[in-house]
C-alpha cells in the first residue's frame, strides 16, 4: 500500500488500550504545545507551555484527510498528537464533524489539567471515551513529575475530573504513569483513584525512547496490584492488535502517547 503524506492524522496504529487506532494531531505545531513538560514525556521538551486555547488547525482540514483515506479497520479515531488536545479551541467542532462523516468512536487523551474549563467539559462529552490522567498524590509530586504551568493546582484537577465523571455518558479511563520518581505513591494514588470510580484503570510505564527508565515488568505488576478492586490494564499485559499504518514514518512521529 502508498503510504500516504497526512499532516494531522497518522496512523493507524497498534494500541495497547484502543486496539486499532487512528491518531488526529489537533495542535499541530512545530513543537509541543502542552500544560505540562513531565519529565516521562516521549515528545521531548514542551516548545510552548501554556493553557491557551487557540484554533491551531481548521476542523475542514482535518475532514479534507479523513476523506482521502483508504478503507481500513480502525477501532478509534483518536485526539492525541503533539501536545494537550482539550487546547485546540474548536475540539468539539471537530468532533461533531468527524461523527458527520465517519462511523468510528472517538477517543481523546487528555492529560486533564483544563477540566475544569466548562467549554473543555463540554468538548469531551463528544466523545465516546476519555481517558483522563494522574500520576501524583500531591501537588508536590504533580510538580516534581509533570512540571505544570506554575498556576495549575493538583486539587482543582482532581475536582474537575470528578465533576466530569458525574456528567460523562461515555467510557472514562484514568491513566497512571509509573516510574521511578512516583512508584512509592502507587497506594496513595490508587486510594485516589478509588473515590474516582473510573471505568477503567491503565496502568502505564513509558516504553518507548524519553528522558526516564521505564519501570521493570514485576515492579509494575506489584502496582497493578494496588488496584485490583479496580477494572485495571497494563501495558506490559495487554494485548495489541496487528495494525498496518497507511501514513507515512514522518507522521507516525506523531503517535506520541497514543
Ligand atoms: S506526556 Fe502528555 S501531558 Fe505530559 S508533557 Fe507530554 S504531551 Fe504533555
Amino acid at each position: 500500500m502508498v503510504k500516504k503524506n497526512f499532516k494531522y492524522i497518522y496512523g493507524p496504529v497498534s494500541s495497547w488500550r484502543l486496539g486499532s487506532s487512528l491518531g488526529i494531531d489537533p495542535i499541530s505545531g512545530k513543537g509541543k504545545i502542552c500544560t505540562f513538560d513531565c519529565i516521562y514525556c516521549q515528545l521531548g521538551k514542551t516548545a510552548i507551555l501554556t493553557n491557551e486555547r487557540k484554533i491551531f488547525v481548521p476542523a475542514t482540514e482535518i475532514i479534507k484527510e479523513l476523506d482521502l483515506l483508504p478503507t481500513v479497520k480502525i477501532d478509534y479515531i483518536t485526539f492525541s498528537g503533539r501536545g494537550e488536545p482539550t487546547l485546540a479551541k474548536n475540539l468539539g467542532q471537530m468532533i461533531k464533524a468527524i461523527k458527520q462523516n465517519r462511523k468510528e468512536k472517538i477517543a481523546i487523551l487528555t492529560n486533564s489539567s483544563l477540566l475544569d474549563k466548562y467549554e473543555v467539559k463540554e468538548d469531551l462529552t463528544l466523545a465516546d471515551f476519555v481517558m483522563v490522567k494522574i500520576d501524583a498524590p500531591s501537588q508536590k509530586i504533580f510538580e516534581k513529575v509533570n512540571r505544570p504551568l506554575v498556576t495549575m493546582k493538583f486539587d482543582t484537577i482532581l475536582r474537575a475530573i470528578d465533576n466530569f465523571k458525574h456528567i460523562f455518558k461515555g467510557k472514562l479511563a484514568l491513566q497512571i504513569m509509573f516510574i521511578e520518581e512516583n512508584k512509592e505513591y502507587a497506594s496513595a494514588i490508587a486510594q485516589i483513584t478509588k473515590e474516582i470510580k473510573p471505568d477503567e484503570v491503565q496502568v502505564n510505564t513509558p516504553l518507548r525512547p524519553c528522558a526516564v527508565k521505564p519501570l521493570p515488568e514485576e515492579e509494575l505488576n506489584d502496582i497493578k496490584g494496588c488496584f485490583s478492586s479496580l477494572n485495571v490494564i497494563s501495558v506490559y499485559e495487554a494485548s495489541r492488535k496487528d495494525v498496518k499504518p497507511i501514513s507515512n514514518k514522518n507522521t507516525l512521529a506523531r503517535r506520541g502517547k497514543i
